[in-house]
């Protein structure tokens, strides 16, 4: 199916020099935009940096350093051909654009938190005549009271008369088939500490009453000491606990589960040094708050890996795929205690393998309080960047997931 959202911006990309959003397919226009360094946000780049090499070509990228330092440290992306490209700026900063012929325009943009990948930006267009706000891909964690959920309030706030508005809307319960609390998941906070308090009683030693009776804190000191832990297992556990965590990297999201865990259990993080994408998954750890070491898989207490036969693993690893499918997909499993968002996959054929709820989009109900905060007038038009997860809506074109999201946005 062709992507929903193709790069141009009403009224902003027809001004002369042109100007393109998270696409790099079709004419070469003076100014490109990326929203954040996941790769369907910058398609076509790698074989547009034969056009870039040119002298004569004179586009250039507006992006986050992060986001800029992430894309280089992926596969076939040139430090030396993007690094003159990328123009860095950084959140709230406001900056103006230049047409090709006449230099300086009246287009200024300003860069938002989006609580997505680290360096991910919502943008904000404007000139005298029209306000379009690019969401990019985000999660709006709404009620959560966090340093970014303020910051992307205050934004909100003060972001308005929006006359256009491009959203992802990954979570968007298009056809409201989804029943309760399926369309208000936790923020991801609470999940990261159910998983890290999961993984604490599954790895923890029997006669360690010393334990704290806390359970609304989640700090290492209450955590069964893994110092010390080797590939032998003897630094934590039982006879019958499990003894270290794989961490699924095939999923979004899983470098803040396996470097929480890191944290929490006092670990460094193990990356496989032959993995291609050792690079990226370093830079991405290393942006994120906290300071964990990478190290090699059998010497840390978490460790990642992609795919099934992780050599890492053995029968006494808890292993973890953190996802934000399971709510679509694979409603069905075995809960893990009380928790509705840890989910043992099967606990006779595949014990320790637990599915987890884990989200860098915002959830149907943060989508709601978003749209509210942003109080858009009748007027104004609005286009998904994204098309909703969900069997139902897999066969519908996106023309008819265009409309049935202004009308599902009508009755907000
Ligand atoms: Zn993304
Ligand atoms: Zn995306
Ligand atoms: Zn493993």
């Amino acid at each position: 199916m062709a992507p929903i959202f193709d790069g141009n911006l009403r009224h902003f990309s027809e001004k002369p020099g042109g100007l393109k959003v998270d696409d790099f397919y079709g004419d070469t226009v003076a100014n490109y935009f990326i929203s954040h360094a996941h790769t369907d946000h910058f398609e076509g780049l790698k074989e547009f940096q034969d056009i870039l090499r040119d002298r004569s070509n004179d586009s250039v990228i507006y992006c986050t350093k992060e986001t800029g330092e992430l894309i280089m440290s992926r596969v076939g992306y040139k430090r030396e051909i993007l690094s003159n490209k990328f123009r860095y700026k950084a959140v709230g900063e406001r900056f103006s654009l230049r047409h090709r012929e006449n230099g300086v325009s009246d287009t200024t943009v300003e860069f938002a938190r989006a609580n997505h990948l680290p360096g991910a930006v919502m943008m904000l267009f404007k000139d005298k005549h029209y306000k379009a706000l690019y969401t990019g891909d985000f999660r709006f964690e709404s009620y959560e009271r966090s340093e970014v959920t303020n910051e992307m309030k205050s934004f909100l706030e003060n972001t308005t008369d929006i006359d256009i508005l491009y959203l992802d809307i990954t979570c968007l319960d298009l056809l409201g088939e989804r029943k309760g609390d399926k369309n208000k998941f936790p923020c991801k906070r609470i999940i990261l500490e159910e998983i890290a308090d999961m993984v604490s009683t599954l790895t923890e030693n029997s006669d360690s009453s010393e334990r704290s009776n806390d359970e609304d804190e989640c700090n290492s000191e209450d955590r069964p000491d893994s110092e010390g832990f080797d590939s032998e297992g003897s630094g934590v556990g039982g006879p019958d606990s499990y003894k270290n965590v794989h961490v699924d990297c095939s999923a979004l999201g899983w470098q803040e589960v396996a470097k929480h865990l890191a944290d929490q259990f006092d670990s460094s993080l193990g990356i496989c040094p032959k993995d291609p994408k050792k690079k990226l998954h370093q830079c991405i750890v290393e942006l994120l708050s906290g300071d964990v070491k990478i190290e090699t898989p059998h010497k840390s207490f978490v460790h990642n890996s992609n795919g099934a036969d992780c050599k890492y693993c053995t029968d006494r690893t808890i292993r973890i795929k953190p996802s934000l499918k399971w709510l679509f997909y694979e409603l069905e499993g075995y809960s893990y205690k009380q928790s509705t968002w840890i989910r043992e996959k099967d606990p006779v054929e595949e014990p320790g393998f637990f599915n987890v709820l884990y989200s860098l989009h915002s959830s149907h109900y943060e989508l709601q309080q978003f749209m509210k905060l942003l109080n858009l007038s009748r007027k104004a038009e609005i286009f998904p960047i994204s098309r909703p997860l969900g069997e139902n809506i897999e066969g519908m074109s996106n023309n008819e997931v265009r409309s049935k999201t202004k009308e599902l946005f009508k009755k907000w």
